[in-house]
């Protein structure tokens, strides 16, 4: 996508992705994501694109509105178990669905009805 669109990504993210993004760092720190810009190994962790061939074919990730957020002093895990208890604090409004099972956390922002909590997707495939 960077090498196609280069500064223009921003424009394809979902500005409620974006807004949680800045609200995951101001409650669980430093964060990592995409790393491949300074020589590391995560390529697909935010924005894949429409037609990326990685992971699933709905996946979010795909139409800019999900991360694979990794913290530097939180475990996927407990971050996940952390948002998935306390749905209601307004830092975690706009997660409509989050991967269990999974190290990192995945979470998007899928246009879903949250009246009935976060979506816990259970993926057959890294997500
Ligand atoms: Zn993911």
């Amino acid at each position: 996508m960077f090498d196609r669109y280069g500064e223009q990504c921003w424009q394809f993210f979902n500005p409620a992705m974006l807004i949680t993004a800045d609200l995951l760092r101001k409650v669980f720190g430093v964060t990592y994501v995409n790393d491949w810009h300074k020589g590391g190994d995560n390529h697909y962790k935010g924005l894949r694109g429409i037609d990326c061939e990685i992971g699933a074919t709905a996946s979010i990730h795909r139409i800019g509105g999900a991360l694979d957020s990794k913290f530097k002093n939180v475990s996927g895990r407990e971050a996940r178990e952390y948002i998935m208890k306390n749905q209601d604090d307004s830092s975690f409004r706009l997660i409509t669905a989050i991967e269990m099972h999974v190290s990192h956390l995945h979470w998007d922002c899928r246009n879903r009805n949250r009246t009935h909590g976060i979506l816990p997707v259970y993926p057959t495939q890294d997500g």
